[in-house]
């Protein structure tokens, strides 16, 4: 969403070479909308989505709770002003001295989905709490997080007894339905999952407390998306379905679905042309592509809103390329995306959308191409 602060700010400072610009009072709006949807839930921002100290100092000021997946996503957050009781290290692939160095810091909540991890844990982090993850499908996500973390729920059984025969407090189960979830019913299975696990470790006389329910919210690229409050919807109703009236203490950790439609890329039309005389595609090359920070381009999974000056004019299929010397480089082709007709060299591009998984990604100059500059507003 080009907000009228962002409008402004481009239209103003005339930044040069490609840059995402931030809207802090979007990050904020979605802060609120999330705390509305899910008034029962903690929130935990996903750091890596977009670590800018502005964006964790807004969001710690406003009460936020942090996902860190390193020491230096802890730090960042330590540093804008949340405690250390309100950071979860949520990365299931930790160094053992890692884990010590965060539990020096005071974080005293990990993720885990091995016995291996738990007892690396138990070392460095007596007497934490630990919370195991499980598998999803990740079916509807559009960007899904595949089999890397998680466990089966029958193994997450054997990890939470395990951590509490280490010593550890084994506090809950957690679970990320996939990025950009735009499947509503997605939540009901995994918590279906998460009350089955509950039940096994009550049976051996451990009570679990806690249900991390992930991120996964959307941020609006070309299609809809439900609203929030949809999301909020049916995922209460999917914990009163499998957890009555017990309901555990439930948690989300948003990463897109907070600061996605805060942002947007300003970037330039470098060049535009054909393969041959008849070409019936255009290439379209910006000057920033998938080492620019457009990475979640990858397999065409994100396609974004792309914004110019021109658009209401008449269009053609272009395939879209970035500026850099490697052929992987190209955002959209498979699928051509319909730019205007009259597009040329020169011209500016807004890139919608972009508020999430885009300047991190972007942290090496491949081809000295810089990595994306950033205006917090
Ligand atoms: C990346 C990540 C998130 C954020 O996911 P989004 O789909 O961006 O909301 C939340 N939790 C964990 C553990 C993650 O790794």
């Amino acid at each position: 969403m080009t907000t009228a602060r962002i409008r402004d700010f481009i239209r103003t400072r005339r930044p040069d070479g490609p840059c995402l610009v931030v809207d802090l009072d979007v990050v904020r709006d979605n802060f609120q909308t999330f705390r509305k949807a899910l008034p029962d839930s903690s929130i935990y921002y996903a750091v890596k989505a977009n670590p800018a100290p502005e964006i964790l100092a807004l969001l710690a000021a406003l009460g936020s709770n942090f996902d860190c997946a390193s020491v230096a996503e802890i730090e960042m957050a330590l540093k804008a002003g949340a405690d250390a009781s309100r950071i979860s290290y949520g990365n299931t692939i930790k160094k053992e001295r890692d884990i010590a160095r965060a539990f020096a810091l005071g974080v005293g909540l990990y993720a885990v989905d091995s016995h291996e991890e738990v007892e690396k844990v138990a070392r460095a982090a007596p007497g934490a709490r630990v919370f195991c993850r499980v598998l999803t499908d990740g079916e509807g996500a559009e960007w899904p997080l595949s089999r890397k973390f998680g466990c089966v729920p029958a193994m997450a059984v054997d990890v939470l007894v395990y951590a509490h025969q280490l010593g550890l407090i084994s506090h809950g189960v957690s679970f990320h339905v996939g990025s950009q979830m735009t499947k509503l019913d997605a939540w009901d299975s995994a918590l279906a999952d998460a009350r089955r696990v509950f039940d096994k470790l009550l049976q051996q006389g451990i009570t679990l407390k806690m249900v991390n329910m992930g991120g996964g919210f959307p941020t609006r690229y070309l299609k809809d998306i439900p609203t929030a409050e949809a999301y909020g919807q049916a995922i209460s109703s999917a914990l009163r379905r499998h957890f009555g009236n017990q309901l555990p203490e439930t948690i989300i950790e948003p990463g897109r679905g907070m600061v996605g439609n805060a942002g947007v890329i300003k970037a330039e039309v470098v060049l535009t042309s054909r393969k041959c005389d008849n070409d019936n595609v255009r290439w379209v090359y910006l000057d920033i592509g998938k080492f620019g920070g457009l990475a979640e381009t990858m397999d065409e999974a994100i396609r974004y809103s792309i914004v110019t000056d021109r658009d209401g004019e008449a269009t053609e299929p272009c395939v879209l390329a970035g500026p850099t010397c490697d052929s992987a480089d190209v955002l959209y082709e498979k699928t051509p995306y319909a730019m205007p007709v009259s597009l040329t060299i020169g011209d500016e591009v807004l890139i919608e959308g972009t508020g999430a998984y885009t300047t991190t990604y972007s942290a090496v100059a491949f081809n000295g191409f810089e990595p994306l500059k950033s205006y917090v507003i």
